[in-house]
Formats: structure tokens, C-alpha cells, sequence
């Protein structure tokens, strides 16, 4: 039977891109939670609704047409802004929008519907302690902020994207801070979940780990 992981972490903590091999590995689809929280921001920015305005963006969502492609296109209005949802300034409004209670629940009951049938590997913030709280594996994946910025630099620099390293530390750290320090959901490892430190390891590696502790888990 297929079940469904959820791998939370601090941002950049190699989250998505294990996601993504182990999906393979395993036959599951990935579901990049974080990606719903750029769509949100990216569509209320367009709107000119203010980030923090948790009416207008709930009224917002329950209007916005948004579809997660299983091969990790994120199609918003019948458009694909799977690139646009990746610069800084999304990445901040995601945080942003994050903070808001009825944001959170909207997304969070399209996140478990999309799931429903098992199969995914749900990467974000709350999936282990909200999204999938009865999970059977959990992982919790974490990497020195230095380790983490010199990733997004790499990565931006493959994208042709800005790729400031003091600048990303930066906001890096502050997106650590505003995401463990939130009032709804913020942050946090579940008791149950297993942690990985990824700062010296590479990515078979890490994948390796992951799959261990999933075949441990169930039995397979
Ligand atoms: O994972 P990613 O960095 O793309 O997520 C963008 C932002 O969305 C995070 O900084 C976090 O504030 C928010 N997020 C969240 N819960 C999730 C996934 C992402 O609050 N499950």
C-alpha cells in the first residue's frame, strides 16, 4: 500500500530536491506545499491585496484556480508560473501570506484532498505536525543556514536567478525566524519525526538515508 511522507524543514534544507528522487525511487508523487504559499502570494500581489489582509486573500483562494501538476508544474489561472514563484520577493510574500490562519486552513485542506489516495511525498513546514499529523514516517530535514546558502546560490546561478550569497544568508535567516516564530503553525519538528542534519551530505546520500528509514518503517 502506498502511504504518503511528509519531509518538513527550514527552507533549503534540500526538502524538494530529495523529494523529487525519492518520488522517483519510489513511484510517488511529489507535492511541493511551499509552492501553494508562493502561488497565494503571487496571485494577491497581481491583485494589489495586501499580504496581510486575511480576508480579501481567503476570499482570493476560494476563487483562484491553481493546479499542482504531478511533474511539479504549478499552474495558476491557466498559466505556468512555476518560475515565477521563485524569486525573493516570493519567497518573503509566501512567508507572508503563511502567517494567516485561514491562508493555512484553505491550503491545507487542498494539500490532504490532493493526498487523499496515499502515494505523495508532501514537503513544507506543518506536514508532519498538520497536514498528515498521523503519518506513519516522518522526516525532519535541517542544514546549517551557511550550507543553505551556498545551495541557493548554486541553484540560482543554474537559473539564471539573482545569487547573492550575503543577501540570501540573510534572507535565509530572516524566513527561519518569521517561519518558527509565527503564531499558527509555525516551524517545528513533530515528536515523531526523524531528523536528518543534510549541511555534509550529498544528495544520494540523503536520499539514501530517507529511504531506509521509509522501507524501515514499513515494513517493505
Ligand atoms: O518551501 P518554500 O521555501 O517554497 O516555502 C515558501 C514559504 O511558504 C515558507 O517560507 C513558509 O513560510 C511557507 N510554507 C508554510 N507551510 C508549508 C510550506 C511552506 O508555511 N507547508
Amino acid at each position: 500500500m502506498k502511504i504518503n511522507i511528509p519531509i518538513d524543514g527550514p527552507s533549503a534544507a534540500g526538502k524538494s530536491s530529495i523529494s523529487d528522487m525519492l518520488a522517483q525511487r519510489l513511484g510517488y508523487t511529489h507535492l511541493d506545499t511551499g509552492a501553494m504559499y508562493r502561488a497565494v502570494a503571487l496571485n494577491a500581489i497581481r491583485k494589489g491585496i495586501a499580504l496581510d489582509d486575511e480576508e480579501k486573500i481567503v476570499d482570493m483562494i476560494s476563487n483562484m484556480k491553481l493546479q499542482m501538476l504531478p511533474d511539479g508544474r504549478v499552474i495558476l489561472e491557466d498559466e505556468d508560473v512555476s518560475e515565477e514563484i521563485r524569486t525573493n520577493e516570493i519567497s518573503m510574500g509566501a512567508s507572508d501570506v503563511s502567517k494567516l490562519q485561514g491562508c493555512r486552513e484553505a491550503l491545507v485542506k487542498m494539500q490532504q484532498n490532493i493526498c487523499k489516495e496515499g502515494g505523495y511525498i508532501l514537503d513544507g513546514r506543518d506536514i508532519g505536525t498538520v497536514v498528515l499529523k498521523d503519518a506513519p514516517v516522518k522526516i525532519y530535514m535541517v542544514a546549517s543556514a551557511e550550507a543553505r546558502a551556498q545551495r541557493r546560490v548554486l541553484q540560482n546561478q543554474n537559473q539564471g536567478l539573482e545569487a547573492d550569497y550575503e543577501q540570501i544568508l540573510e534572507d535565509i535567516k530572516k524566513r527561519d525566524y518569521q517561519d518558527m516564530h509565527r503564531e499558527h503553525s509555525p516551524l517545528t519538528k513533530a515528536e515523531d519525526a526523524i531528523e536528518i542534519d543534510t549541511s555534509d551530505m550529498t544528495k544520494d546520500e540523503v536520499c539514501d538515508a530517507v529511504m531506509k528509514i521509509v522501507l524501515e518503517k514499513t515494513g517493505d
